[in-house]
């Protein structure tokens, strides 16, 4: 998970420093106490205030849970920032609004060392072989043998991108970017 910080235009050097400190995540939590971001403000309430009117959070995430693509979520403050993290069923808002799939409930996922067990035998070594080749070039070349019409390859990628273990990421005319997986599969395969 990454994110960036939007400040708008004209605010004094201080309240930048004070949002700065605000907004700053590290390892699962809020570095700053809310009582240190700025030690020479009395008024802590209204510090608080003038930042959050005048910045907010933008957090990146890696694949909606329908679409499976790259988007973004705005966040006010503080408590949407830790609820939008902490949420793993986050479906961007194009799918929220559009996608039938949506009314019908997100599909849970398993804990991964039990997705990976369910897997066939050819999605494993699929999975296995993004995992350890990582770039699309050695992707293409040795999954695909650079035949990106491949259906059957593509329907279990797909697969996989369904059970949460690994996403695409793609720019903006959908072309691919790069495969990206959980980590946490390193230590799940061969
Ligand atoms: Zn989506």
């Amino acid at each position: 998970m990454d994110y960036e910080i939007v400040i708008s235009s004209n605010v004094s050097e201080e309240l930048i420093n004070a949002v700065s400190r605000y907004w700053l995540f590290r390892d699962g939590h809020f570095v700053h106490n809310l009582n240190t971001i700025n030690e020479k403000t009395i008024n802590k309430k209204e510090l608080i205030n003038r930042i959050t009117k005048h910045s907010h959070g933008l957090i990146h995430f890696p694949n909606c849970k329908l679409c499976f693509s790259e988007f973004e979520i705005l966040v006010k403050d503080r408590k949407e920032f830790i609820t939008k993290v902490n949420d793993q069923e986050l479906v961007c808002n194009l799918c929220k609004s559009f996608s039938p799939k949506y009314q019908e409930g997100i599909p849970l996922h398993f804990p991964i060392e039990i997705s990976i067990n369910q897997l066939s035998e050819i999605e494993y070594k699929i999975l296995c072989g993004i995992v350890k080749l990582k770039s699309k070039r050695l992707i293409y070349r040795h999954i695909f043998n650079n035949d990106l019409e491949n259906h059957e390859i593509w329907k279990v990628i797909n697969t996989l991108q369904k059970k949460g273990l690994i996403w695409i990421e793609r720019d903006n005319s959908w072309r691919i970017k790069s495969f990206g997986f959980k980590t946490e599969i390193l230590k799940l395969i061969n």
